[in-house]
């Protein structure tokens, strides 16, 4: 037995239409798996499907806003109905707002936290019969360097990704008698949309990104590729309420 095959098995990836969901997306397709890719922008989920298309596995794209609990519970009953299953549920979407401390209204605040915590135990909830049904479910969970790190314009960012560790830490333990391991990826600098618009709002950050890296190198969405399959896959059964670093090194450094 190959235990990275996923054939037979159905995931659902938040943010799965573009940047690193749809890195692991690809990743969890190639494996075999049938795949659902979620997010609010019907033009990108459009192009992400075309692109997993070239697997040949079966793909839908479904729109939701990860912010509204309505749309997370009506986004896994529509991929587990029409993916016929769930086995496998990646929490990934997120967003930040840059700013320091100070001038960060509520409604900042709030956003960042909705989108990338709230809307990760939503969705959890959501998944949770169907992962069970399925006798082996699998969260992977989207966390951050801001998981362990601090930095000046990310109080309610590092606040969420610090929050997902422990989200999974606690869902872990209370679904292990249950055959779902729920873990976190903890992904260092990788080449995406929000870290394109970073880059322009952060002048240096690219240097600082390079010399800070031991890999020298940013990462890219196919980074993210493996670790998902691994999650995903019973390979990792008996591993679950770990954040596991793909960061070319940088949480290594002091
Ligand atoms: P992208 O901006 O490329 O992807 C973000 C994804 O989240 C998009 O698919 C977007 O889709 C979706 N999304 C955002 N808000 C919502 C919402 N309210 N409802 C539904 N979907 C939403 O960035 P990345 O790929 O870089 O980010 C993916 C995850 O990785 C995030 O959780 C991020 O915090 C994390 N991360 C990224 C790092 C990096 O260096 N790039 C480092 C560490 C963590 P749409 O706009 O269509 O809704």
């Amino acid at each position: 037995m190959n235990p990275f095959d996923l054939r037979g098995r159905a995931a659902l990836v938040t943010g799965g239409n573009g940047g690193i969901g749809l890195g692991m997306a690809k990743g969890l397709a190639q494996a075999g798996a049938a795949v659902a890719i979620a997010g609010r922008d019907e033009k990108k989920n459009a192009q992400a499907l075309k692109e997993l298309k070239a697997f040949d596995v079966q793909v839908i794209s479904l729109a939701v806003d990860v912010r509204q609990e309505s749309s997370c519970k009506s986004m896994v009953t529509q991929a587990a109905d029409k993916l016929g299953r769930l086995d496998i549920l990646v929490n990934n979407a997120g967003m930040n707002i840059r700013k320091p401390p100070q001038d960060l209204s509520l409604e900042d605040w709030n956003t960042v936290m909705e989108t990338n915590l709230t809307s990760a135990f939503i969705c959890s909830q959501a998944a949770y019969p169907h992962l069970k049904k399925s006798g082996h479910g699998k969260i992977i969970n989207t966390g951050s360097m801001m998981s362990i790190f601090g930095g000046a314009y990310l109080a309610p960012y590092a606040a969420s990704k610090a929050g997902i560790v422990q989200l999974t830490k606690a869902l872990a333990a209370a679904w292990a008698k249950d055959n779902i391991q729920v873990n976190a990826v903890l992904p260092g600098w990788i080449d995406t949309e929000l870290t394109r618009r970073a880059r322009v709002e952060l002048q240096g950050l690219n240097e600082r990104v390079l010399s800070r890296t031991p890999a020298g190198r940013w990462g890219e969405a196919a980074d993210l590729a493996g670790i998902a399959v691994f999650l995903a896959s019973p390979a990792s059964d008996f591993i679950t309420g770990t954040g596991i670093p793909v960061d070319g090194g940088y949480s290594s450094l002091g």
